[in-house]
């Protein structure tokens, strides 16, 4: 099968061809469809973060595809999924499901789990086993095109939205309109929030607006913090953009009572946080990571259900180098999809 690999931290990736893998005790082997692009398999890729992956590995936690073969089944489970079956790869590749995290369904917290395309071989090859307790069945009403985007892009932003708690008529901002952005301005909405985009350009906000954006800011021309205040400051102030400076500007956004939602993760990741503002204020700084296996289907069920639109473009694996590149200079509309 062809893959993505990662031959070296910092290295471009190289295309090899390499052995289909084979299902183990509870895992399936899924032929991939389409693999979403995330920004997490850049700095994966680039060994950005303070855990780095082990090379040569295969990015990749967007991944849709077909069952094609059941391994034996685990011990606990039996076998969950069946040949034929589309499903969803994540983020989420598994959790041990003994642990008090995965027991009170924060199975993302769980500190023995793995992620797919980091500590395991992700979704960039046409061909990717799985943990058959951790796939999510794709809804026939959902295109394998949109199930990628949503499997990270959407189930981050919607557990954001939802762990910010916002209610109908709060104001939220949305800052970065990317692939994440994109998605967090539609559940922003969807719960009845009032929601300014911030980015730093005029195509994102163009299309932000597009997709329900009642205000907009470019963070270049204007200081997003005095635009927002001016509009009355923000409830809920959702940090996508991968740059310290964007989480500072989002937390002096916010009014009172305000909630801080930490989801992007720039390499070079502090920030500062005045304590004298944050005590008076009662504001929340909260940390989202991704989302649970319910809360993927649930994004699912809200796209079948016509609430969400994804906006992707698709190309093949071989261009992976220059989509990283495309990627990073921001050249591409929302999110990339690798169709196999
Ligand atoms: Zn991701
Ligand atoms: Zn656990």
């Amino acid at each position: 099968m062809r893959a993505a690999v990662v031959p070296a931290l910092g290295a471009p990736l190289e295309i090899r061809d390499l052995p289909i893998p084979a299902p183990g005790p509870g895992q399936v082997l899924v032929r991939m469809q389409t693999s979403g692009v995330c920004h997490t398999d850049i700095h994966a890729a680039h060994g950005d973060w303070p855990v780095k992956p082990a090379p040569p590995f295969v990015p990749g936690h967007e991944g849709i595809g077909i069952v094609e073969r059941v391994g034996p089944g685990s011990p606990d489970s039996g076998a969950v999924r069946q040949v034929g079956d589309r499903v969803a790869i994540a983020w989420l590749g598994s959790a041990c499901g003994r642990c008090a995290y995965c027991i009170s369904g924060r199975e993302t917290l769980c500190e023995a789990q793995h992620n797919s395309g980091y500590s395991v071989d992700g979704a960039y090859a046409e061909y990717a086993v799985a943990d058959e307790r951790f796939v999510v069945p794709v809804p026939d009403a959902v295109s394998s095109r949109d199930a990628a985007p949503l499997t990270c892009a959407g189930v981050t932003t919607f557990k954001a939205i939802k762990v910010a708690g916002v209610a109908p008529g709060e104001r939220v901002g949305v800052f970065g309109i990317g692939g994440l952005g994109h998605l967090a301005v539609q559940y922003a909405r969807i719960v009845g929030g009032i929601v300014t985009a911030v980015d730093v350009t005029d195509e994102k906000l163009r299309l932000a607006t597009e997709l329900g954006a009642d205000h907009t800011v470019n963070a270049r021309t204007t200081d997003p913090v005095a635009a927002i205040r001016d509009l009355g400051g923000v409830d809920v102030a959702v940090a996508l953009a991968a740059s310290p400076q964007s989480f500072e500007q989002a937390f002096s956004s916010l009014r009172r009572g305000g909630r801080l939602v930490c989801v992007a993760l720039p390499a070079e990741g502090t920030m500062q946080i005045p304590i004298f503002d944050t005590v008076l204020g009662g504001i929340s700084v909260i940390g989202s990571i991704v989302g649970t296996r319910q809360d993927l289907a649930d994004v699912f069920a809200l796209h079948a259900a016509g609430r969400t639109r994804v906006i992707a473009e698709t190309r093949k694996l071989d261009d992976i180098n220059t989509i990283f590149g495309d990627v990073l200079a921001g050249r591409v509309p929302a999110r990339v999809v690798l169709q196999f």
